[in-house]
């Protein structure tokens, strides 16, 4: 393995049936990144890993979908078997005061998930991990990451309508992970939220991608339409996100 990234959810908006929100994991030999934790989540990441083997975390925004499983995860360290474990958060401003309204605080949550605040246009250096961090065209903030590992770009934009800055943070990356949360055929759609397939396609086309991968598909619509959307305005590979679906790049 050089770079392997395992889809860990990636339901849009609430969790399907055995479909759990977004997360994703980034490996390289000796360091993973887990980049959201959204609903259900921890559930996948336990069928393989340790909570205690999650060297660092980025949570791109703070709607449920993208951090509900911060809190098992909190608890998991919290009461890790082995012992006390901890882990760094990074995340939108603001991120500890708002999660931690709703665990009974006692000062445990920041030590478990320690949050650092991050902002677009930031580059954080984690382990073997640069991450470029991008503004996403979305109602709350919200940060799109371009990942460089090993010589290989991830790039993931979070749940963003189309935009310019999608566009940087996909540049000619090995992987574009990419919200392709509506269909064409539900026009009309609100505007600054979400892309279709069609818009994910032109994204990646616009960006240079290698490949794309559709992700945050809403359960009530179907992630091949997405992809096929697509594909309609995107000449490279389209791969469909699906729970515990590993690539390596
Ligand atoms: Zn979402
Ligand atoms: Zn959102």
């Amino acid at each position: 393995m050089s770079v392997r990234l395992t889809v860990l959810g990636c339901a849009g908006t609430h969790p399907g049936p055995a479909r759990m929100c977004s997360s994703y994991l980034l490996e390289t030999p000796g360091y993973r990144l887990l980049v959201d934790c959204g609903n259900g989540s921890l559930s996948n990441l336990q069928q393989r890993w340790d909570v205690a083997d999650i060297d660092a975390v980025l949570i791109s925004h703070l709607h449920p979908d993208h951090f509900s499983d911060l809190y098992g995860l909190y608890y998991m360290l919290r009461f890790h078997p082995d012992g006390p474990r901890s882990v760094p958060v990074y995340a939108p401003g603001g991120t500890l005061q708002h999660l931690a309204q709703v665990v009974n605080d006692d000062g445990e949550f920041a030590n478990r998930c320690q949050f650092s605040a991050a902002s677009a246009g930031e580059r954080l250096q984690l382990g073997p991990m640069t991450l470029d961090l991008f503004p996403a065209n979305h109602p709350v903030e919200t940060l799109a990451v371009r990942i460089t590992t090993d010589g290989v770009v991830v790039a993931y934009s979070a749940d963003s309508a189309a935009t310019a800055s999608l566009s940087d943070a996909a540049r000619d990356a090995d992987l574009f992970l990419c919200d392709a949360t509506w269909l064409e055929r539900h026009r009309p759609l609100p505007s600054g939220i979400h892309m279709t397939g069609a818009e994910a396609g032109r994204q990646a086309a616009d960006a240079g991608a290698a490949r794309l991968m559709v992700t945050h598909v809403i359960p009530s619509n179907d992630p091949a339409e997405a992809a096929a959307e697509a594909a309609g305005s995107y000449d490279g590979e389209v791969l469909v996100a699906t729970d515990l679906f590993s690539i390596e790049l």
